[in-house]
């Protein structure tokens, strides 16, 4: 295939890809193997995406890295050594850095770039591209690749602005780091970005208090460093350990049985213990699919809930903090599990205060500190881990116009609509990598970034073999898969949790269960499926 940009269209580039984490990386890779001129637009002044921006201290990936990595290049796996079974941020980030170097990438992404819109021409077939940086971009095709968790959220909280301290959001962490040394500090969410940065922050400063909302259940990482032979061996078993990831649920390659055959109520209290123990000893996301109707039947994934908080009971050393760090109001795995390293010991500190924010509600912030009940707790800084408007708030950041001038904003304001997270009826030529209505954010980002970005690639590939100018997802297929996707949410406990994956986390966000919950193996089965049907479902013009 060569670029067909300078000559058809009057585009300037064949691809332009917005975002450069692992998704746009990737596709900027894959578009020049396919012969297409692309560039990447980037608002980060680096490459590598959430792993940019996220730099807060004990940042790390939950995945283990040897399966958080990229899958397309067997020479890239054998020069690249990771340190920890889980790798740390700053490692990550090295990582992509490392990337963006070896494949060239860099001569083609335009870093501190802003998109601000992008509309399709429909009399051109282009889509139309502004920055702000003043530019116009004129492209055949638009990805997507902003990233499900990249539009931090921080709350709307009463004297925020009279606050005479310094506060951070975890996920715009200063470049340089922080000095926490001697401060009180004030950390304000227990999520995944709470729970790692807090054992660290409570290292370096005077007084941390903790300001839980909902208490979370958390998995053991089980981290530690990775020896030669260790990789030696990693690297040995690696064709093996992804073909098993991408038949598993999550696209994670667990040791123990994908989802197991029997039900949590059908075995004794001492099978089912086992089970947990030996998910619990491996660490990671692994309880959930410990049996098969944990996420099914509310009866069931009580048994996990009790065992989690037996667990609890174990680690922190005041029965009456522990009990306030159970989760008791929805169901394990409704919300994304967190994965730690020394979250429960932490309240074992003298430095380290829990407060529950249902027994001393957070009033406002004054000068001084945060009101809780009647208590002003003074502090230095506050630190934000107060999460993301996940999956559409950095596509909602963008005006994207389709067909007709119609604004995504509209058509997605009932809740996000696409044929397999890929693809959006009315929206030609636009691909979304690892969008709404795909595993995304329930499986390992990696893998189903691969998987997408050589879908599109695919479909780049039939779109010129055809001589089409436009590729666009029909309405009724996309109506189909949306009620799919519902219809296998709402047998689960999923929609028992005021989770982000819902959208619940965001004032007026409508809530729809966002990611596709019928895992990795069928969704790549359905992917394949229209593919090998000639294109099932989407229409070239
Ligand atoms: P999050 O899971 O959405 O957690 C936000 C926390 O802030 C929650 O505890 C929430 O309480 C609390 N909160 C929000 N607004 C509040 C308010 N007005 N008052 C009091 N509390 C408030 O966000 P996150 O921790 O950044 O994690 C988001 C996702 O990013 C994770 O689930 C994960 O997928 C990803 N992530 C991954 C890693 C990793 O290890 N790879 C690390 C960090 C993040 P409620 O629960 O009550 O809403």
């Amino acid at each position: 295939m060569t670029s067909s940009a300078s000559h058809e269209n009057d585009a300037d580039v064949d691809v332009l890809i917005v975002g450069a984490g692992f998704a746009g990386m990737y596709m900027l890779h894959k578009a020049r193997q396919l012969g297409l001129s692309a560039r990447v637009l980037e608002a980060g002044a680096g490459v590598g995406g959430t792993w940019y921006f996220n730099r807060y201290p004990g940042a790390r990936c939950d995945i283990e890295s040897i399966d958080y990595s990229y899958s397309f290049s067997p020479e890239l796996d054998a020069e690249w050594d990771w340190p920890e079974r889980y790798a740390t941020q700053p490692d990550i980030l090295r990582y992509l850095e490392h990337v963006a170097q070896r494949f060239d990438l860099l001569r083609d992404i335009q870093l501190n770039t802003r998109v601000k819109s992008a509309a399709f021409d429909e009399t051109a077939a282009i889509w139309l591209i502004e920055t702000d940086q003043g530019q116009s971009v004129r492209a055949r095709f638009c990805v997507m690749a902003t990233g499900c968790l990249s539009a931090s959220r921080t709350p709307q909280i009463d004297g925020l602005e009279t606050f005479t301290g310094a506060t951070y959001h975890t996920a715009h962490w200063p470049h340089d780091g922080v000095d926490f040394s001697g401060q009180n500090v004030v950390v304000l969410g227990t999520g995944s970005s709470g729970i790692q940065s807090i054992p660290e922050i409570a290292k370096q400063a005077a007084q941390v208090t903790v300001l839980q909302r909902t208490p979370n259940f958390i998995m053991p990482a089980w981290n530690g460093p990775l020896s030669s032979e260790d990789l030696a061996e990693l690297r040995r078993g690696l064709v093996k350990r992804r073909s098993r990831a991408r038949a598993m649920m999550m696209g994670i390659p667990f040791p123990m049985r994908p989802i197991n055959a029997r039900a949590a109520l059908e075995v004794s209290e001492a099978e089912r213990l086992a089970e947990y123990e030996l998910r619990w000893s491996y660490g990671g996301f692994g309880l959930m699919a410990a049996f098969n109707d944990l996420l099914a039947d509310e009866e069931a994934n009580q048994t996990s809930v009790e065992f989690m908080h037996g667990k609890i009971r174990g680690k922190v050393h005041d029965p009456e903090v522990a009990a306030k760090l159970m989760p008791t109001s929805f169901p394990l795995g409704a919300k994304r599990l967190c994965v730690d390293t020394g979250y429960y010991e932490a309240f074992n500190r003298d430095n380290v205060r829990l407060i529950d924010l249902s027994d001393q509600p957070l009033k406002r912030i004054e000068a001084d500190g945060v009101r809780v009940g009647d208590e002003l707790v003074e502090c230095d800084a506050i630190v934000f881990a107060t999460g993301f408007d996940a999956m559409t708030g950095a596509l909602a950041a963008i005006d994207i116009r389709g067909r007709d001038g119609i604004e995504l904003k509209t058509k997605w304001a009932a809740g996000p609509r696409t044929y397999l997270g890929l693809s959006i009826a009315g929206f030609p030529n636009l691909f979304l990598v690892t969008g709404p209505g795909s595993p995304s954010v329930l499986s390992n980002m990696v893998l189903s970034i691969e998987q997408h970005v050589d879908w599109i690639g695919e479909a780049l590939k039939a779109i010129e073999e055809k001589g089409a100018t436009t590729f666009e997802a029909d309405e009724a297929a996309e109506g189909e898969w949306v009620e799919h996707v519902n219809e296998v949410a709402a047998r689960t406990l999923y929609m028992k949790a005021a989770s982000w994956y819902l959208g619940a986390n965001v004032e007026g966000k409508p809530r729809v269960f966002m990611p596709y919950v019928g895992g990795v193996p069928n969704y790549r089965a359905k992917c394949s499926q229209v593919v090998r049907e000639g294109y099932a479902g989407f229409s070239f013009g």
